[in-house]
């Protein structure tokens, strides 16, 4: 089967056409500035057996990127299908499932206007996402459409670990509580450890494992028996580690201040939170991480506390969740910061020892994943493994219209 994966940003999309038996990916591609004021559209299209090519048009919606996208799938030259009927579903990436979707769903009218009303919890991508299926459900309405959500993977958090302690009605009334993101990367990266962890001997369903997603976003989780029990990313994905852009955890308290000293707009504020802080807002440099490392090598004091601050949250966490699942087997290191910077990897795991986690230099710096970075006798065993969100999309899309049941 081809399956279509799609990734509705704001004013993005980015796509994967991948055939589900091998799971290779067939093309790719982004189409960037969809409905921006001075146009300047642009899409980037690889056809992996055909070559590349890229196209300058302004797109004034999502149907629009979608229909040009199409066009390119189809293109004689750098295309992929002959024809869209050789697509047999389309999977879509979902930020915010709520507590409604904890599963990934065949899409109908119900479906998308449930996303588009889950928009109060996830603003910036939800009404994106629903754009973006919307447009395929027009152009292509006898293709099933599946909704893959981010937060699905942690819907089995105990009440304890995703009640916060503010007056309980807000969690009735407004759906306050930890959701997590990421989820299909999580799904992803345990699965994979989990066939690690049982070909060195360790049983999965009684493996206790912390998997760090680490990219311009980042996030934890603490998994048990390959499910869910705590994650860092709250009912936004702004809350638990220092992210690019993004600045985790922090004295609710500082928003009231702040709010009341510069007299700021909650939008003010979400953007405070969410686009200047992190990396970028402490360093001042970038909030990317390459930006950041270079700059703190050459001696810049706040890129070299950035540096510090976002490998001492990662520690406490790893110290909150092995408390927490009364152990600890596994660490797993993703995402675009987690998979490449070895001095990253090196830093968190340093001085653990009391913990039995022994990160092997040689390894450390050597290997690509999957592979298993800790000293030959490390009690915990340090996993890299490079995610796969859109391969995990592809799969769930498959199970959902054939109505299968393999695991991920
Ligand atoms: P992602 O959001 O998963 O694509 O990850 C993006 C982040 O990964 C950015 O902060 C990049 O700077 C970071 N990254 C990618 N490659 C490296 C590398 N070799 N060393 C350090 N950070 C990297």
């Amino acid at each position: 089967m081809k399956i279509l994966v799609l990734n509705s940003g704001s004013s993005s999309l980015k796509y994967q056409l991948i055939d589900s038996e091998s799971e290779e990916v067939l093309a790719k591609g982004l189409a960037e500035r969809i409905g921006a004021a001075g146009g300047g559209g642009k899409i980037k299209h690889e056809c992996v057996a055909n070559g590349k090519a890229e196209l300058d048009v302004d797109m004034a919606d999502h149907a629009e990127a979608i229909d040009h996208v199409f066009a390119m799938l189809k293109d004689p030259e750098v295309g992929a299908v002959k024809s869209m009927d050789e697509i047999s579903a389309v999977g879509h990436r979902v930020l915010h499932g709520g507590e409604k979707f904890v599963q990934p769903t065949l899409v109908n009218e119900e479906v998308v206007r449930e996303v588009e009303k889950l928009s109060d919890l996830g603003p910036l991508h939800n009404p994106a996402n629903a754009k973006g299926i919307r447009a395929c459900m027009k152009l292509m309405p006898n293709v099933p459409q599946v909704a893959v959500f981010d937060t699905a993977f942690h819907a089995t958090m105990p009440d304890y670990a995703y009640t916060y302690a503010l007056p309980y009605k807000y969690y009735t009334d407004y759906g306050i509580r930890r959701y997590g993101f990421h989820g299909t990367s999580h799904r992803f990266v345990t699965s994979q450890a989990l066939k690690m962890l049982k070909s060195m001997n360790v049983d999965p369903a009684a493996s206790r494992i912390i998997t760090c997603h680490l990219g311009n976003g980042s996030s934890m989780a603490a998994v048990v028996g390959g499910k869910v029990m705590d994650t860092s990313m709250g009912v936004t994905p702004a809350e638990g580690l220092m992210m690019g852009t993004r600045c985790g955890d922090i004295d609710p308290a500082i928003l009231t201040y702040l709010g009341k000293k510069l007299n700021a707009t909650p939008e003010d504020l979400d953007d405070l939170i969410n686009k200047k802080s992190g990396l970028l807002g402490v360093s001042g440099v970038s909030s990317d991480m390459r930006d950041v490392e270079n700059s703190a090598n050459e001696g810049n004091k706040r890129s070299k506390l950035a540096l510090a601050i976002f490998c001492y949250r990662i520690r406490k966490y790893i110290g909150a969740y092995t408390a927490a699942m009364g152990g600890l087997d596994a660490i797993v290191f993703t995402g675009g910061i987690g998979e490449n910077s070895n001095t990253i990897r090196a830093r968190i795991c340093e001085d653990m020892d009391f913990f039995g986690i022994k990160i092997d230099a040689d390894k450390n710096n050597k290997l690509r994943g999957p592979a298993d970075i800790s000293e030959d006798g490390s009690k915990v065993r340090i996993l890299l493994i490079p995610t796969n969100e859109e391969r995990v999309i592809a799969r769930e899309t498959v199970q959902v219209v054939t109505g299968s049941n393999e695991s991920v």
